[in-house]
């Protein structure tokens, strides 16, 4: 079937619809049931992909099958020491070795040099990072995943997810003055808050489109995912194929869209022409208000950037306003471009030393300040940034005051020194434009810090000492039986399981030293008993495993030998790496809970290699040889053949050997 300037055969499709249908191998496009998607482009970036590769490494493949990976070093770019330079060099040279394009630290954010390079109208897409939907604003079907999912993706396997619902927001009338892209997804998240877009993939139609630039509709698609949503995505249009072009990648084009009679789950409308300037409060990115309703504090400090807002259209707006003026005294403002690229066209074309010379420092290109990496605000200080999250500490102050919104209103705080409405400045100033959004005529940034695989300087893996193995589990055994090694309450999350703080998650290349923190924050002798006991099972009340969907918190227990979890329930993603990490996931009842103390001795009495591969549902779990209770399995038949087989990397290379 073709997806191609409504050619499709079957009528009525939504444009999602049209690209999951050319990428099916398995399943049907229902919502709520598992299909299976065949991924054309892969991203990962440096906290993420050095699991990627090492698991990639251990599924023994040679070679990138997708058409295409990239490999960025964005998040942890400063060189504390030289853990973090282990893992670029370690990075690439995988990418050298397997066939991926290399992206230097300082380059870049993923998505950004992702969006400028590669992306692509009607490719489906797999990263691992959240904000991987950030390409759907040229027709790319993007989604964020787990590494393990991203390395088997890489290896030419299919991509297992719910089918999502399908919403159209529908966008009408076209934007004022002074109101940008980032209030068209402020708006939303004001009206759908964080957990409004969770199950669904966000298409935007109608012919508010054709009035956004391609860069505008990537600041709408990159935040859809503070609206929890699985993707969101544009159809491409003349807009699109002039970006492409601009960008030197006119042949990339291809024009895509949804069908007249496309029926979608839901609708929402938005009227473009009656925005005006929002800011999301602290502490989250659906607090948000009309900027005129938080206007008058005190701003310390003004950031540029993100992979949201960093992009030399977003830059430029701010040059404009900030010409031949100064940022206010009692302000500090910086400006962190989203791409070497962007960085360079700013300087090359005097934007940058006009900004300089109004008193803005610029910053490399990196996600630093975003992930609290550098320029922490001063206590007790609001800082506005054109980021899409203010989570409370994620800046790196405990009880930050961080405000969320577009350029244009981070740089008149900056003028101003306080909040303010942009408008309002202007009416106050006299002289002061609504800059617009304006694009270079071409995007012409050198491609030094890229390296195509062709140009790959290494072919053989460089692991210095921060870079582990990825330990491989055998399947499942009929027998399974050791000790409750800890005992935990309801709602442990995977902060408690791998705790994030730098000092620990530097170690994320070495599973073997970082599963000595595993369980840490409950039992600090935990990683040793679990060593020494070779074998046995965690107990937990509810709700186990919330928070991330890290994979180190199923990983780490696995490398330390636990055999599986007994819970009165599990957190959906969590639960998902259990499987993929060969750990039985066993529900139990609240009698069970209390009765089974730390210590005793735990026997699952069925043929468990059988019965998970059978499909049974009920296990009689034995304790200290003296009573019994019940636990039940609640899987899919591919999640308990993964499960048997002893989790996702083993269970991938036994398909492998099978074809
Ligand atoms: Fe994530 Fe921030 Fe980096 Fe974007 S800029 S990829 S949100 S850390």
């Amino acid at each position: 079937m073709s997806i191609r300037g409504g050619l499709c055969d079957a009528m009525g499709q939504t444009l999602t619809e049209k690209i999951l249908s050319d990428h099916l191998v398995e399943g049907e496009l229902e919502p709520g049931e598992e299909i299976g998607i065949e991924i054309d482009q892969v991203l990962t970036q440096d906290t993420t992909g050095t699991l990627v590769w090492l698991q990639f490494e251990a599924l023994d493949l040679d070679e990138v099958q997708t058409e295409l990976a990239a490999q960025y070093c964005d998040h942890q770019t400063y060189q504390f020491d030289f853990k973090n330079t282990d893992d670029h060099r370690f990075l690439r040279s995988a990418a050298g070795k397997f066939g991926a394009h290399f992206s230097r630290p300082g380059n870049g954010i993923c998505h950004n040099v992702h969006k400028e390079n590669f992306a692509a109208p009607g490719k489906t897409m797999l990263g691992s990072d959240s904000h991987t939907p950030t390409p759907g604003g040229l027709g790319e079907l993007a989604i964020g995943a787990g590494g393990l999912d991203v390395s088997v993706a890489m290896g030419g396997g299919a991509y297992y997810i719910d089918m999502p619902e399908i919403v159209n927001v529908r966008l009408e009338g076209e934007l004022p003055e002074w109101a940008t892209a980032k209030d068209v997804i402020l708006e939303l998240l004001r009206r759908l808050s964080v957990k409004g877009g969770v199950g669904k993939v966000l298409e935007y139609t109608g012919p508010g489109v054709e009035t956004l630039s391609v860069p505008e509709r990537t600041t709408i698609t990159n935040m859809g995912t503070e609206l929890g949503a699985t993707t969101s995505i544009f159809p491409t249009d003349e807009k699109t194929r002039d970006y492409l072009e601009r960008l030197g990648r006119g042949e990339d084009y291809e024009e895509i869209g949804p069908d007249e009679d496309a029926e979608y789950d839901d609708e929402i409308v938005v009227d473009l022409s009656e925005l005006e300037p929002l800011i999301a409060e602290p502490s989250m990115p659906d607090n948000v208000v009309p900027v005129r309703e938080a206007a008058g504090q005190d701003v310390e400090q003004v950031i540029i950037g993100s992979c949201t807002n960093g992009g030399y259209e977003d830059i430029l707006p701010a040059a404009k306003m900030l010409e031949d003026r100064e940022v206010n005294k009692t302000t500090e403002m910086i400006v962190a471009p989203g791409s070497k690229q962007a960085s360079e066209m700013l300087a090359r074309d005097g934007w940058a030393s006009e900004l300089m010379a109004a008193g803005v420092n610029f910053s490399e290109s990196t996600c630093g300040a975003c992930i609290g990496i550098g320029h922490v605000p001063a206590s007790d200080s609001v800082s506005l940034r054109t980021f899409n999250r203010n989570f409370e500490g994620r800046s790196g102050l405990e009880d930050d005051n961080v405000y969320l919104c577009s350029p244009e209103v981070a740089a008149a705080a900056a003028i101003k020194g306080e909040i303010v409405d942009p408008r309002d400045l202007a009416d106050e100033l006299g002289d002061l434009e609504a800059p617009g959004f304006e694009m270079p005529d071409v995007y012409d940034g050198s491609k030094a810090d890229l390296i195509a695989p062709d140009e790959a300087v290494d072919d053989e893996l460089v692991k210095g000492p921060n870079i582990g193995g990825v330990p491989l589990k055998d399947p499942l055994d009929a027998h399974l039986e050791g000790p409750a090694l800890l005992k935990m309450d309801d709602n442990i999350t995977t902060d408690h399981i791998i705790p994030a703080t730098q000092d620990i998650l530097m170690y994320r290349s070495n599973i073997p030293k970082l599963s000595e923190f595993t369980l840490s924050r409950v039992d600090e002798s935990f990683a040793d008993r679990a060593l020494e006991s070779d074998g046995g099972f965690l107990v937990a009340g509810e709700n186990y495993g919330q928070g991330s969907s890290r994979e180190h918190a199923a990983l780490c227990p696995m490398y330390l030998g636990v055999e599986g979890v007994l819970a009165q329930s599990f957190a959906r993603i969590h639960k998902a790496n259990l499987f993929n990490f060969g750990l039985l996931p066993l529900e139990i009842d609240e009698d069970t809970y209390q009765k089974i103390e730390q210590g005793d001795d735990i026997e699952i009495v069925d043929n468990v290699d059988e019965a998970v591969r059978s499909g049974q549902e009920a296990f009689t779990i034995r304790v200290n040889d003296e009573w019994e209770a019940t636990g039940y399995l609640d899987a899919s038949e591919r999640e308990r053949e993964i499960l048997a087989d002893g989790g996702k990397l083993p269970h991938t290379k036994k398909q492998y050997e099978q074809d």
